[in-house]
């Protein structure tokens, strides 16, 4: 069959929307009918070369759609389902799975993300096969897709919406929840206000954290801080921003500081805001290469360096709880959304996200 994709072939030339090849799914694999998929920065990492990846590729990871067909011996979703797609699989099987009680960090994150687990491709163009962007290939009228790859989620909920919980959603607010586990009144800081780490502003609401500190250095992402719940703004291209937020805590530094940018420098002063055992949560995806310089002082003092990846919990049961919260109020997912775009218009959508102009574009399908 056919689908219509956006096919990187080049790092730091434009994607190609063009007709491609799809094959069937095989066994333990199901073919999804995308709705819409968020524009996320982990794709254009790709793009510009930061992190490298075989080529040619169908990107996009942050996906919603129906199940068309499903492969021999899929189980856990049937044609007409409605699914977000899940860029880390979770197998159910392996020991971080069940033994570690964390599948975000499932053993098939060791084999080859660009591939079926069969180690072959879906997708041909010309007789050539195209990689699919963490087993996801959201970038594309429709893809293929390892059954542990797809969350089967509430079909009353809107799916051009609801493409948002499968990356940049879960992955700024289940760091709240799942690693720093915030408690009421506690105090927070978050390094980066865009689409990510909107949520993760949003999920210190949502618990009830006192201080939400926000910093940014673009002053329309702190309005959008704003506006998502934090309580104080710090612009840190006017402003230290380790002083500042220290001296907005009241107590020295922040319980928590989440950075969700991805450089050495907001990493390395988010902890420093920290007080003395505090936990510092890194979010952000920093380029291939990036090293930290850390005074091994400001570990002996008790502070806690970690990360989270995919929202760092339970991806299976963490995305319909996030949708639920849309479905019932509690929780922003329209007001994350900027602009709609259809396909031909994703090379344009990246532009805008460079230039910080948006929250989140999303491609939606016909
Ligand atoms: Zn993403
Ligand atoms: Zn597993």
């Amino acid at each position: 069959m056919n689908a219509t994709a956006a096919v990187m072939y080049e790092v730091k030339k434009p994607l190609v929307i063009e007709d491609v090849e799809l094959l069937e799914p095989g066994p333990h694999e199901v073919l999804a009918r995308w709705v819409a998929n968020g524009v996320c920065h982990s794709d254009y990492h790709v793009i510009n070369g930061d992190s490298p990846h075989p080529l040619p590729v169908v990107l996009g990871h942050e996906a919603a759609g129906v199940v068309e067909r499903v492969g021999a011996g899929v189980e856990s979703v049937k044609p007409g389902d409605h699914v977000c797609s899940s860029y880390i699989p979770s197998c159910g099987k392996c020991w971080y799975c069940i033994a570690a009680g964390q599948p975000t960090m499932c053993a098939l994150r060791d084999k080859p993300r660009w591939f079926m687990l069969d180690g072959t491709t879906r997708f041909r163009k010309s007789g050539t096969s195209l990689h699919h962007f963490l087993q996801v290939a959201g970038y594309a009228t429709r893809s293929v897709l390892p059954e542990v790859s797809v969350i089967p989620i509430r079909k009353d909920a809107p799916l051009d919406v609801v493409c948002l919980v499968s990356c940049g959603v879960l992955a700024g607010a289940g760091p709240v929840f799942n690693r720093a586990k915030v408690p009421p009144g506690a105090s927070v800081a978050v390094f980066g206000c865009g689409g990510v780490g909107l949520n993760t502003i949003q999920a210190a609401r949502l618990v009830g954290a006192g201080k939400i500190i926000a910093v940014d250095v673009v002053p329309q992402k702190l309005a959008w801080a704003e506006e998502f719940g934090a309580t104080h703004v710090v612009n840190a291209a006017t402003e230290d921003p380790v002083a500042r937020v220290q001296a907005l805590s009241g107590t020295g530094g922040v319980d928590f500081a989440f950075e969700v940018v991805g450089t050495q420098q907001t990493i390395e002063q988010a902890l420093a805001s920290t007080h003395r055992g505090g936990t510092c949560v890194v979010v952000g995806v920093s380029p291939a290469g990036t090293r930290l310089s850390i005074d091994p002082g400001m570990i002996l003092q008790q502070r806690v360096l970690t990360g989270s990846s995919f929202g760092g919990g339970h991806q299976r049961t963490d995305v319909p709880m996030l949708i639920d919260l849309y479905m019932s109020g509690k929780y922003k997912l329209d007001e994350l959304i900027t602009r709609r775009v259809p396909l031909t218009d994703l090379n344009l959508a990246f532009d805008l996200m460079l230039k910080g102009e948006v929250k989140r574009s999303v491609v939606v399908y016909e």
